[in-house]
């Protein structure tokens, strides 16, 4: 075992495509197997946009950001603006922010390495995890990503790759989860993957039944009426008072120089105008903006 909180660049990435080759004999054990060798790329930087990232999987991705879809961020937006901060905004406004969000995530991601089917993060360095299991994980997203194609469900993204690294490290999925797991990551991760066990533990193959369309339908099912809800309004809390890309781009962008200063509705109202958010601004500086300023204000620590 070598230690990579020092390793070289090389001797990670020599270590990390090791473990993808067992994790390959490993699902062919099972039948299962991916038509061409993942190209592995180790980057010793953090992952532009979350920077908990242990590893990815660009090549599942659209434009860079897994989790961009042009929906989801209306709706999420729509939801933080409305539930949490007590702002409405136009379709307008709403149209304009997923166009300037798509923009942000992508100047954000020009290291992406737009060849490799995994990347690997500098958080492996500090990894309490085997590096076999994080790579179990992985490899299972390029197998899902080939046979089923690109699911709009993250649910059984997500719990079924840690459904596959529970098996393969012989625990519970919630015995994969730290004590210190945000609620929002749990019902993504260990919590989908409990409902998946449930599903396809008891057949012949479990991992070839994860991959067949029928039981994906009644897998999908399940965690949409069990989970989701619940996922949807944990996530949107966490992103709200903790955000790191929004605490990154108030404490750093130029826009927000007079805010971080004075931090005052008027400042604000100005910052997100001159991010390019002009209909936002225009919406909210006639609506109470108590809750928003405090929020910002908060995330700052100002
Ligand atoms: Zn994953």
């Amino acid at each position: 075992m070598i230690d990579l909180s020092t390793a070289s660049k090389e001797m990670i990435e020599f270590a990390a495509k090791s473990s993808v080759e067992n994790c390959l004999s490993y699902f062919r054990q099972y039948g299962v197997g991916l038509s061409y060798r993942p190209r592995l790329v180790f980057v010793d930087a953090l992952e532009e946009t979350s920077p908990t990232t242990l590893a990815s999987v660009p090549k599942r991705n659209v434009g860079g950001a897994s989790w961009f879809s042009k929906e989801s961020c209306r709706a999420y937006n729509q939801a933080v603006y409305n539930r949490f901060f007590g702002l409405s905004l136009s379709e307008d406004a709403l149209d304009e922010i997923v166009k300037n969000q798509e923009k942000e995530i992508k100047e954000l991601h020009p290291k992406t390495i737009k060849n490799a089917d995994i990347i690997v993060y500098k958080n492996i360095r500090g990894c309490k995890r085997p590096l076999a299991h994080v790579m179990v994980h992985e490899v299972w997203h390029l197998i899902e990503h080939e046979k089923c194609g690109k699911s709009e469900n993250k649910l059984i993204t997500e719990g079924g790759a840690t459904y596959v690294e529970s098996r393969f490290c012989r625990v519970t999925p919630k015995q994969l989860a730290g004590p210190y797991c945000p609620l929002h990551l749990r019902l993504l991760y260990n919590d989908s993957a409990e409902i998946i066990r449930e599903i396809i533990e008891p057949k012949t193959n479990p991992l070839k039944a994860l991959l067949d369309p029928a039981t994906r339908a009644l897998i999908n099912e399940n965690l949409y009426r069990r989970v989701w809800s619940a996922f949807q309004d944990a996530f949107l809390e966490y992103e709200v008072y903790n955000s790191w890309l929004e605490r990154k781009i108030m404490s750093e962008h130029p826009a927000y120089a007079a805010f971080r200063q004075n931090p005052t509705a008027t400042n604000l109202i100005n910052a997100i105008r001159a991010r390019g958010y002009v209909k936002t601004a225009d919406e909210i500086a006639s609506q109470n903006m108590t809750r928003i300023v405090n929020n910002c204000r908060r995330l700052i620590g100002v």
